[in-house]
């Protein structure tokens, strides 16, 4: 039994041209935002259940500007909250829109069942996904007003444009990065004074108004591990995993990020060895439970529940190359902290052997970066 998306061979007919939603760029931009503004020990607040509202009131009265402000966070200075608008918006140029095409027809015997994968197909993509796949999108950014005397206009556009450099450098964007999408390359050249402004802003900004958060992505908790993977490498072998796809596609992306994420999850929750390696009071808390149990609650902490709409820890990208004829890259990144609350129980995590865990597969990373400081990698 085959789940597979539209396929056809007249590859003219599978491309759309529409538009990226700005709302779905937005909404990533900002959660990456947060994470720099916590990184930088800021208060960012949680816009589910956000408290930030411009006060209109004692602004009329006094016409200080910084008096409204006063109950405003400094991300929601920069993407607004009630009262108070979002400082630019962009527009993003039709983009093609290229039909993904899942299978599957996993013959792997060691792994995933063709159940358990039609499974978890089914569970994330709906029948005929499309996703954007071009060489050229094009973002504009467009300011619309300053922030304050001190955050002009041009201050906005470094910060946006830093913003950019950092995700693309770091993660992806977009609505799916659980899913793997999202990897983008910034092809304009960047003055890299403008992304050294863009980060002493966005640093200046987030001393407006401190105050660290727990259990919320912050920057002191990233990591971003690059990897080459082979082409020998069970991900990659065709037909094996995620069927034919379109040729616009072929030998530039291999949908397979969720594959990856899957096998690593169901490694921690059937396995003591990745729990040891990662979790550090892992032994601890088997005293006092099952150790079962415990492992399914690392397993949920890291991967999510969709179910729960409970954002992952740690993302996947599909594997993508850059060039033609270099091997694929994977980049495994996100946001674990050091000690963390979670299913009553307070579970320590060691960022670092996160790596150890993807050794058998993958290797060594060619790069990782850990915590605040890879920020000013962006930069350089
Ligand atoms: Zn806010």
């Amino acid at each position: 039994m085959n789940w597979i998306i539209k396929q056809n061979e007249n590859q003219d007919k599978n491309i759309d041209s529409s538009k990226i939603k700005e709302t779905g760029i937005i909404g990533s931009l900002r959660w990456w935002y947060e994470a720099l503004v916590r990184g930088y020990g800021g208060y960012a607040c949680d816009p589910s259940n956000s408290e930030c509202k411009f006060d209109y009131d004692t602004y009329e009265k006094t016409k200080n500007i910084e008096d409204g402000l006063e109950k405003v966070c400094p991300v929601c200075r920069l993407f607004g909250c009630t009262g108070w608008s979002r400082r630019f918006r962009l527009e993003i140029k039709d983009a093609q829109k290229i039909p993904l095409c899942l299978s599957a027809t996993s013959k792997s015997d060691y792994r995933h069942t063709k159940l358990d994968n039609l499974w978890w197909l089914k569970q994330i993509y709906k029948k005929s996904e499309k996703v954007f796949f071009d060489d050229n999108i094009c973002i504009e950014i467009h300011t619309i007003n300053k922030i304050n005397e001190n955050f002009d206009e041009e201050d906005i556009r470094n910060m946006v444009l830093f913003l950019f450099a950092v995700i693309s450098k770091q993660g992806s964007i977009g609505a799916k990065i659980q899913n793997g999408f999202g990897v983008f390359d910034i092809v304009t050249v960047i003055d890299k004074n403008r992304l050294s402004r863009g980060l002493e802003k966005t640093k200046e900004l987030a001393e407006i108004k401190q105050g660290g958060q727990v259990n919320f992505p912050s920057f002191n908790d990233f990591f971003s591990l690059t990897y080459s993977v082979s082409n020998d490498s069970i991900y990659i072998q065709p037909e094996k995993f995620f069927g034919t796809l379109n040729s616009l596609l072929k030998n530039r992306f291999v949908p397979s990020g969720f594959s990856i994420k899957y096998d690593l999850r169901k490694k921690i929750k059937n396995d003591s060895t990745p729990c040891k390696a990662i979790c550090s009071n892992f032994e601890y808390l088997c005293k006092g439970e099952n150790e079962k149990m415990v492992r399914k609650t690392i397993s949920r902490f890291l991967f999510g529940s969709d179910k729960d709409k409970f954002s992952a820890k740690i993302n996947f990208t599909h594997l993508y190359k850059d060039k033609e004829n270099e091997n694929y890259l994977l980049n495994v990144f996100g946001f674990v902290p050091n000690k963390v609350s979670f299913e009553n129980k307070t579970l320590e995590f060691n960022i670092r052997s996160i790596k150890n865990i993807l050794y058998i597969e993958f290797g060594n990373p060619y790069n990782e970066e850990y915590g605040v400081s890879c920020l000013s990698e962006v930069i350089k």
